[in-house]
């Protein structure tokens, strides 16, 4: 044992999941590619096999004061089949591990798993095992998805070249803004109990946080429009941080505009007016989005030029990790990627 004492949240989340990969090796053939994607990569036969993991724990992941339960079961869902997506492929299985304390009743479990089923569902994934166990500090759910893809239609967050188009799908910031306004009504509910929350008006931003969905359909539309993205990766940390994750992988840098970067009318207003915070800020670094961000050579753009929920928003160039955004005004600044760190 060494007598340092080093903090976890000097390295941070990535800096951490660093030093661990750097001390793996992957010994079987099999394994095409381990730690540093959106899932892990095994060879199946005839086509990948694609696994991935998302362990959401009370307090730190979600807050059930606000998330109903069947929501959380659905959403657990949904991360794990975005990170499959996000390798360009499709869901197949699940097996779910629940941590649960005394707190919890049958019927908040059976509610729980009418989540997980309606999610099983909705992406023709088949739930096929798990495990359960007691706990001490409310509820730890950790789901891992196994998917397929065929060899040839892989996508790895390091293949984005030089001048190929960079393009996120649906809108940013509304899942961050969400959460704001549950941490809110959360308050108000506090201090004065008789209060009801008045969550209809941001139906669409509340309903974002709550009921993430992965966009399996774009996989599905990019296979239909003959498309094989160079590089991609869910959001799920914010815009800003996953381009960075492109672009360290890829060993290349990013100019995005701001004009471009999607965010709903709803998204815009609230976070301006009501929250006074930049609404480009939060689709940078909200996250929690899960749309899909990916990268594609020029001469597919005519491909997907008119797909509605397909937006591009700057390029790629040579000069690895410089990362710009332009502004509205047109002066070029530093991109930042704060992203999630739960160890901060
Ligand atoms: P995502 O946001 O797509 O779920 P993460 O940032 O959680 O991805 O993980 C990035 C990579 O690091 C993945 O390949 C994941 O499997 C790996 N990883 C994360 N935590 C650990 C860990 N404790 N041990 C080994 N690998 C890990
Ligand atoms: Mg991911």
């Amino acid at each position: 044992m060494s007598e340092t004492r080093s903090e976890i949240s000097q390295l941070g989340e990535f800096g951490l999941i660093d030093r661990i990969s750097k001390k793996i090796n992957l010994q079987n053939p099999s394994s095409i590619k381990g730690i540093g994607d959106d899932a892990a990569v095994l060879d199946g036969g005839e086509d990948y096999t694609l696994i991935s993991t998302d362990l959401l724990a009370e307090g730190i992941h979600f807050d059930l004061s606000y998330t109903p339960i069947q929501h959380l079961g659905y959403k657990a869902v949904s991360v794990n089949v975005s990170d499959i997506a996000a390798m360009n492929g499709k869901a197949e299985q699940i097996v779910v591990s629940l941590a649960l304390s005394n707190r919890f009743s049958v019927e908040a479990v059976d509610a729980l798993y009418d989540g997980i089923r309606a999610a099983c569902e909705h992406y023709k994934v088949d739930l096929v095992g798990g495990d359960t166990t007691s706990s001490r500090s409310g509820l730890v759910i950790s789901i891992t998805v196994i998917g397929k893809v065929r060899k040839e239609r892989i996508v790895y967050r390091s293949g984005a070249k030089p001048n190929d188009i960079i393009c996120v799908t649906g809108d940013l910031g509304a899942a961050y803004l969400g959460l704001q306004i549950l941490e809110r009504e959360k308050e108000v509910f506090k201090s004065n109990p008789g209060m009801q929350p008045s969550l209809d008006k941001y139906e669409y931003l509340v309903g974002r946080q709550l009921k993430s969905i992965a966009r399996t359909d774009i996989i599905f539309d990019l296979e239909e429009a003959g498309v094989r993205p160079t590089s991609m990766i869910d959001i799920s940390d914010g815009l800003a941080s996953e381009l960075f994750h492109i672009g360290k992988n890829s060993n290349v840098g990013v100019r995005i505009y701001e004009d471009k970067i999607p965010v709903d009318e709803l998204t815009y207003n609230t976070a301006a007016l009501e929250f006074k915070i930049d609404p480009v800020t939060c689709a940078l670094n909200g996250g929690e989005d899960y749309e899909l961000l990916f990268t594609i050579p020029q001469t597919d753009l005519e491909k997907l030029k008119n797909h509605p929920d397909i937006h591009t928003i700057g390029y790629v160039h040579d000069k690895a990790n410089e990362h710009t955004l332009i502004t509205k005004q047109g002066n070029a600044v530093a991109l930042k990627a704060q992203g999630w760190n739960h160890f901060g």
